[in-house]
């Protein structure tokens, strides 16, 4: 028997987590529920988080969550429920299943049958984000070495133990050469671990245009968080309906297990709602507590069901569904057709029976790391480049002197074009004359340099060398 934490969520949330409950448990889950309050009415008595202090040990205990949508109120100053659990339980791996229906939920793609594996923690999700200037602000994306060989680790073992056959990675490292850049390198060398396993890597954009039109071509794609985020969307959406996707939020520790919809407040209370895309969250829960012979019968029952043509509101349609029902119907149908299988669609086999047990992340030996220079961001309010070069030029310390200034990454002086749009947000470059490592003292005198200057800087990044090579970009056009 198993304990997991269960919260019913607003809107819908409630009717279809019973309906959801009801099915796994008729067809033999051995769990026992332990309910927690997350959501609106937490927010609404003053906790900005949505989730109490009794609720997280609830679900650290257990470490098994399955939540249903909430209401996240108008207004500033509620932070993201989804975001918090997942970054504070470090639940890194965020998968997303995606198969067509085909013909009993209507799609363009009836061969459509692929799994999306996005990064939950990081990238521009990390939330560090500043105003610097009048007209500037800045988001960071945050990418890390363990980040990568984590998420992209998870894939390849998924596609290994669910039987896959490919894994594609998507980024945009052609323009983010040392994010996106570290995220493909590391698809390469992990890939190299899984000879059985075909790689191939897209472009996102590319790739994503890709999908939209041809999903049937991919099986596992595992990709960055926000690429991640957009892409998961779409795919549920042409593989019939994000009403009937589910998703599992997976990290060492703890896992939480939801619908990928929201609480959709309209059809609330009105036993309308289609419970599948929970009843998918549940499925993959079953997996991951070692109950596949669960998650089996109930992904199969599920898939007769649809067949039979008993089918909810959103998905109905004339010639093709025989029954219209509600949440609570919908359910007792799938209750009915346990152990039973579908005839047209392909019936599931899961045999998986542990969760995947991943390595621990190892730290590598640390590369050998030279300072060569730094990058001072300037506030300032004018517009000629050549002005702020001459300004700038007067900055030089023993080791470091101007070597480029660029505006929103592109060059603008020496010889920048009169052309290129300049913000009040200018980024001067610094390098060693020659040889020699300035000390991290020389940048001070130059920050001290700028002050007496009274030019308004707003903030500084050292460039360095790893293991001999730059590890940073160039301006644009340089
Ligand atoms: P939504 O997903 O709730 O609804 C979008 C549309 O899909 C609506 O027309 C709705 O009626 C329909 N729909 C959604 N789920 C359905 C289901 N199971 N059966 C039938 N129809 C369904 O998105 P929204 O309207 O943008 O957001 C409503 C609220 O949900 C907001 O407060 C938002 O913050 C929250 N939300 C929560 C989560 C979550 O908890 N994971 C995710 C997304 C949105």
């Amino acid at each position: 028997m198993k304990k997991i934490t269960v919260a019913k969520g607003d809107g819908i949330g409630p009717e279809i987590m019973d309906a959801t409950l009801k099915i796994i448990l008729a067809a033999g889950a051995q769990i026992e529920v332990e309910e927690i309050m997350v959501g609106e009415q937490i927010y609404l008595s003053g906790n900005t988080s949505g989730i109490a202090k009794e609720s997280w040990e609830s679900i650290r205990n257990n470490k098994v969550f399955l939540k249903a949508p909430i209401t996240t109120p108008q207004g500033g100053g509620y932070k993201s429920l989804n975001v918090t659990t997942r970054k504070m339980l470090g639940l890194y791996a965020n998968v997303r299943p995606c198969t067509s229906l085909h013909p009993f939920v209507k799609t363009k793609h009836p061969d459509l049958d692929l799994v999306i594996i996005r990064e939950n923690e990081e990238d521009l999700y990390a939330g560090i984000e500043h105003q610097q200037t009048d007209e500037v602000v800045q988001c960071l994306k945050l990418i890390s070495r363990p980040g990568c060989e984590k998420i992209i680790r998870y894939a390849f073992e998924y596609a290994k133990s669910y039987g896959r056959k490919k894994v594609t990675c998507f980024s945009k490292d052609n323009i983010m050469k040392q994010t996106d850049g570290l995220f493909h390198s590391v698809f390469d060398e992990i890939g190299e671990q899984y000879p059985d396993i075909e790689k191939e890597h897209w472009i996102v954009d590319i790739g994503a245009a890709k999908m939209a039109d041809t999903p049937e071509v991919f099986d596992v794609i595992v990709t960055l968080n926000l690429y991640g985020d957009v892409l998961s969307d779409v795919a549920a959406q042409i593989a019939g309906s994000v009403g009937l996707a589910g998703s599992a939020n997976i990290g060492e520790e703890c896992a939480m297990f939801e619908a990928i919809h929201g609480s959709a407040p309209r059809r609330a209370g009105q036993n309308m709602a289609n419970p599948s895309g929970l009843l998918q969250g549940a499925i993959l829960m079953l997996n991951h507590i070692g109950q596949a012979d669960v998650a089996e019968r109930v992904h199969n029952a599920w898939l007769k069901t649809l067949e039979d043509g008993v089918h909810t509101y959103d998905i109905y349609k004339e010639g093709v569904s025989t029954e219209k029902v509600g949440t609570s119907e919908f359910a007792d149908a799938v209750i009915a057709r346990l152990g039973q299988e579908p005839t047209i669609l392909k019936p599931i086999k899961y045999s998986l029976k542990q969760p995947l047990v991943l390595p621990k992340y190892q730290r590598k030996a640390a590369a050998k790391k030279v300072l060569n220079g730094v990058d001072m961001f300037v506030h300032w309010p004018g517009t000629d480049a050549d002005e702020l070069g001459e300004k700038m030029k007067e900055l030089a310390t023993t080791n470091l002197s101007l070597n480029m200034i660029s505006n929103r990454g592109i060059k603008v002086w020496p010889q920048g074009f009169k052309e290129t749009f300049c913000t009040d947000h200018w980024r001067c470059r610094f390098l060693t004359k020659g040889e020699a490592e300035p000390s991290k003292e020389e940048i001070l005198q130059l920050l001290n340099l700028a002050l007496q200057n009274q030019l308004d800087v707003i903030k500084t990044e050292n460039l360095y060398l790893f293991d001999g090579k730059a590890a940073y970009s160039l301006g644009q056009g340089q």
